[in-house]
């Protein structure tokens, strides 16, 4: 079967689970699990900041980011399809008590003047912002890379109006590895930054929160206890994710190239419409258009054919390469994508 459903389908290499197996470990609660908080400071030197706190996923970082930045009742911008607003049932709302400003942005990506736009005015009739949260790479946009200028912009305006900035950097390395951008450059411009130890880096669970700030690395891990986020002897999943920063990080350019060579397979199929000039990263959305076969059927026709992918619109597919899709299984896809639409 090749899985092309997304990232978050790898599975943990038998180094890594050497690795998991050998840990130290101890009482996190209590600070003591020495594992955890060697991957905590490796995890903070890679993105450049003071401290960093281990979560067992991406949405409960991006979570405990609001929750700690936000008070409730205050407004968080973001943009339109983010993660926050699709993915996460609701948590701002239910959990933190704030309200999302959604920016309609162009491939996931907003701009300076769209964030500048959404801050309200410090009057007593508006609610006020707290927060601006980015999505880098931004996952409904296409797997798109944001561009450290405008990052650069949108900081600038948040400074201006003394707004604190939040990344979902779910999938920052794969736009540190696309942009040549380093995760610190991004990373200076926000207050707190999120990352994924699973998903392309291969882990099999766990996220960091990245932060300069001690007295919200506090409130972060107070909330992290009162989400029910804190653990004991995770060393074992954080040896898995130091696993992942140490050996995972550089080959997702091949999960890159893999998806451009995909995409360019693809734009030959009749009946498959894709613009390879697109795919930026390790995923890829591509129309089907067929007399035949609904997208539905054309899914399951293909699962039959052994290629898992995700339909995600009445005519748009996604596609997502990562380590456990080798150069031969792309080839073998398209080939297989190919004889279906046949
Ligand atoms: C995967 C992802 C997350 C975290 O999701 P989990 O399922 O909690 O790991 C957050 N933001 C983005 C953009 C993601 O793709």
């Amino acid at each position: 079967m090749i899985d092309l459903r997304s990232d978050t389908v790898t599975k943990p290499s038998p180094s890594m689970r050497e690795a998991m197996a050998r840990a130290e470990v101890g009482d996190d609660i209590y600070g003591e699990d020495p594992t955890v908080n060697r991957l905590q400071e490796v995890g903070a030197a890679l993105v450049g900041k003071r401290a960093a706190l281990f979560v067992p996923s991406g949405t409960l970082g991006n979570q405990l980011s609001l929750r700690a930045q936000a008070e409730p009742g205050r407004e968080v911008i973001v943009e339109g399809r983010c993660h926050i607003i699709r993915y996460e049932q609701g948590a701002a709302a239910a959990l933190a008590g704030v309200q999302l400003h959604w920016v309609t942005g162009t491939q996931g990506l907003m701009t300076a003047e769209q964030v500048e736009a959404a801050i309200r005015p410090k009057d007593p009739y508006s609610i006020q912002t707290a927060l601006i949260s980015i999505e880098n790479t931004h996952n409904a946009g296409g797997g798109t890379v944001y561009p450290l200028s405008t990052i650069q912009a949108i900081h600038a305006v948040a400074s201006a109006h003394q707004v604190p900035m939040h990344l979902d950097g779910a999938r920052l390395f794969n736009a540190v590895v696309a942009s040549g951008v380093s995760a610190a450059e991004y990373a200076r411009h926000f207050e707190t930054v999120t990352f994924c130890l699973s998903k392309g880096l291969g882990a099999p669970a766990g996220s960091l929160i990245a932060t300069d700030d001690p007295g919200l690395l506090e409130r972060l891990r107070r909330f992290r206890r009162m989400y029910g986020g804190a653990m004991r002897q995770s060393g074992i999943l954080a040896a898995a994710g130091l696993y992942a920063l140490k050996h995972n990080i550089q080959r997702l350019a091949e999960d890159h190239a893999h998806a451009k060579r995909l995409a360019t397979r693809l734009q030959q199929i009749p009946g498959v419409a894709i613009d390879p000039a697109t795919v930026e990263t390790n995923m890829l959305f591509f129309e089907v258009h067929s007399n035949k076969l609904s997208l539905p059927a054309f899914v399951a026709a293909l699962k039959q054919e052994g290629v898992l992918i995700n339909a995600v619109g009445a005519h748009t597919c996604r596609a997502v390469t990562h380590l456990d899709v080798s150069a031969e299984m792309i080839e073998q896809a398209a080939d297989r994508i190919a004889r279906v639409l046949k």
